[in-house]
């Protein structure tokens, strides 16, 4: 771990700032080590300040979402871990133009509650996202989504600060997005407006019950993972193919090491049981790639994002 007095000047700003953090446990995964520093902004402005402080003192910066994409190393992270958890970044607010229905969302906003929020106030939208554990800004970053759409389709504009703090907005004909990713290139988004719908509320709820209950009925949602460990890579046709189905045909599904393992229900999900160390799915997501790699000839993408000691490995 780096040595606490080193970051004595972060200690004067809006922020709760805290050393060798546990952070595994703020993750869906809830295994891996400690951040070095925890940073937890109280303030826009404060936000802004550290962002600055950190650029100065070149300090790396990992900002930490809802950790539902998320394996943090046994060894830790080093630099600063931004959390948005603090209630000022987890405002949503709505406003009417010319007939359309905006919904701004701060980056640390729940999507899950958004979009129960949406479908009781009746807006169509964002329900295609249900059952997909995220904060806003970690679902843009990732460009969440799935079989019935992304978080970028209905989204219009973002805002977004630099290294340096400085606000950066984008309207959403600047930006490009494709599967799971976004070609946003500051470190943080800060908050992202999408363009709603009216629709009846029971139409809107109905909607969301079908597609978790779709998902529930594909994935082991009630078991910890990070979602699909791989992204679906594209056949020579220009195809997405299931990178599951892959894992599946190499005879991966059940494989583990220590505390983690392919899922039987859903073998792109590596679950992971108590005791389970951040080594172990690295373990087996090793094991996979190489198996089927091996078996298909086809490099498999992690979807997961791994933070280690000096390295990140981003999507
Ligand atoms: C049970 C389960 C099911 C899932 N199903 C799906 C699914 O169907 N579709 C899908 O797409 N994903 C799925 N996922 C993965 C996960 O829900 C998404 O990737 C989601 O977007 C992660 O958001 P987060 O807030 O948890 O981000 P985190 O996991 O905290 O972070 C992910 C990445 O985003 C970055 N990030 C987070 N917040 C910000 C920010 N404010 N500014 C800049 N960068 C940021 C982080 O630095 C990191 O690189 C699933 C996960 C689980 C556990």
């Amino acid at each position: 771990m780096s040595d606490p007095t080193q970051f004595e000047f972060l200690k004067n700003i809006d922020c709760d700032i805290q050393f060798n953090a546990p952070i595994g446990n703020m993750t869906y995964f809830e295994i891996g080590g400690h951040a070095d520093t925890l940073a937890t902004p109280k303030s826009v402005a404060g936000l802004q300040e550290l962002l600055r402080l950190c650029h100065k003192h070149d300090l790396p910066i990992h900002i930490l979402g809802k950790g539902a994409n998320l394996l943090v190393d046994d060894t830790g992270v080093d630099g600063v871990v931004i959390s948005l958890l603090h209630d000022c970044f987890k405002t949503t607010a709505f406003d009417e133009q010319s007939g359309n229905h905006n919904l701004h969302c701060m980056a640390g906003a729940d999507l899950s509650k958004t979009i129960m929020q949406t479908a009781r106030d009746g807006m169509h939208g964002l329900e295609s996202l249900a059952g997909i554990p995220a904060t806003i800004g970690g679902g843009i970053r990732m460009n969440a989504g799935g079989k019935y759409g992304s978080i970028s389709d209905n989204l219009t504009s973002v805002h977004c600060l630099s290294s340096k703090g400085e606000l950066v907005v984008y309207n959403i004909d600047e930006l490009e997005f494709s599967y799971r990713h976004s070609n946003i290139i500051e470190p943080l988004i800060l908050s992202g407006t999408f363009a709603l719908t009216s629709e009846d509320p029971e139409v809107v709820r109905e909607r969301v019950k079908d597609i978790f209950a779709w998902k529930k009925s594909m994935q082991p949602l009630a078991d910890t993972s990070a979602g699909c460990a791989f992204k679906n890579p594209v056949d020579e046709n220009g195809q997405r193919i299931s990178a599951g189905k892959l894992i599946d045909q190499s005879g991966l599904k059940g494989t583990s090491k220590g505390g983690a393992s392919v899922s039987q229900q859903h073998a792109n999900f590596i679950t992971t049981s108590k005791g389970a160390t951040a080594q172990d799915v690295i373990s087996v997501m090793n094991t996979i790639e190489k198996k089927v790699f091996d078996y298909t000839g086809i490099t498999l993408q992690r979807e997961v994002v791994v933070w280690s000691r000096c390295e990140v490995s981003t999507t």
